[in-house]
């Protein structure tokens, strides 16, 4: 392939669907227990790659991101592997000038998977952390705990991860301004190269909106904590179309990410801020 350097590389794109368990506000494509599916799954990706390489000759790929669902849900062995086959397909910026990008879950990362993920060619990790307040990652269901972050993070840095990003989510039910300005605070601390932070929304067709729906949980709305964070719509409709945001970490504290909601909130830098692992 013959790609103009001069040009703006194109980015990949790639899910992996498979997570360890389902968060209740989830209403992404993911699915809990299919991991005996995943080797399947790799190969289907593979010939997908093969299918769709001829149509992007020329074009100079640098950026790919592994999202999901929780990429590393798969091996290091496995992920890396894929990745050799998309540099194979595609025309791929080298090592040193692509960035290449998975998903984490913290409860599927330690120091030595993270070593190998390095090695075969990950320069960047975006971890799904959440809160740092074990009582907002209850409501959201999420099946790991603050110190599971806290170890996962540590452990990327050791393993040599220069780039990593942290997901954040805001407005969950019983989160207070308080709780998400310590979360704020313990993730500026941390020292991540970008945060990601995104409103809760109530998808109807998951269990959270199922709970809000059926009265079992107030709409966030309602709560006078999280006004804050949905702009004080007062229906959930209103706020369950809230948009993504992201912000830089390190260019001007916490106080860039409290409300009010007129804060003024860079516009999402990547297409792929949306998922989630
Ligand atoms: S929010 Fe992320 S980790 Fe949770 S089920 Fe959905 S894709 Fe998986």
């Amino acid at each position: 392939m013959n790609a103009d350097a001069s040009r703006p590389g194109a980015g990949l794109y790639v899910h992996v669907p498979f997570c360890l368990t389902r968060c209740g506000y989830c209403d992404f494509n993911a699915y809990a227990g299919l991991g005996h599916l995943a080797e399947r799954y790799v190969r289907a990706l593979e010939r997908e790659a093969d299918l769709a390489a001829p149509g992007w000759a020329g074009e100079r790929v640098d950026s790919i991101f592994l999202g999901g669902g929780t990429p590393t849900t798969l091996s290091p062995a496995a992920l890396g592997g894929l990745l050799g086959h998309l540099r194979g397909a595609f025309d791929v910026a080298p090592p040193a000038e692509a960035e290449v990008t998975t998903e984490a879950n913290p409860d599927t990362v330690d120091e030595a998977s993270l070593a190998a993920l390095l090695a075969a060619g990950f320069t960047r990790l975006s971890m799904g952390v959440q809160s740092f307040d074990p009582t907002v990652l209850a409501a959201l269901e999420r099946v790991h705990g603050p110190a599971s972050a806290r170890r996962a993070y540590a452990a990327a840095r050791r393993a040599g991860f220069a780039n990593v990003n942290l997901d954040l989510i805001y407005g969950a039910h019983g989160e207070t301004l308080d709780s998400w300005r310590r979360t704020l605070d313990e993730t500026v601390a941390l020292g991540p190269e970008h945060v990601s932070a995104y409103a809760l929304t109530i998808e109807p067709a998951t269990p959270l909106g199922r709970r809000v729906d059926g009265g079992v949980l107030p709409s966030p709305a309602s709560s006078a904590d999280t006004t804050w964070a949905t702009g004080g719509g007062g229906r959930t409709s209103a706020w369950a179309r809230a948009r993504t945001r992201t912000a830089t970490a390190g260019g001007g504290g916490t106080s860039d990410l409290l409300p009010p909601t007129s804060r003024p909130w860079s516009a999402a830098s990547s297409p792929w801020a949306a998922t989630s692992g």
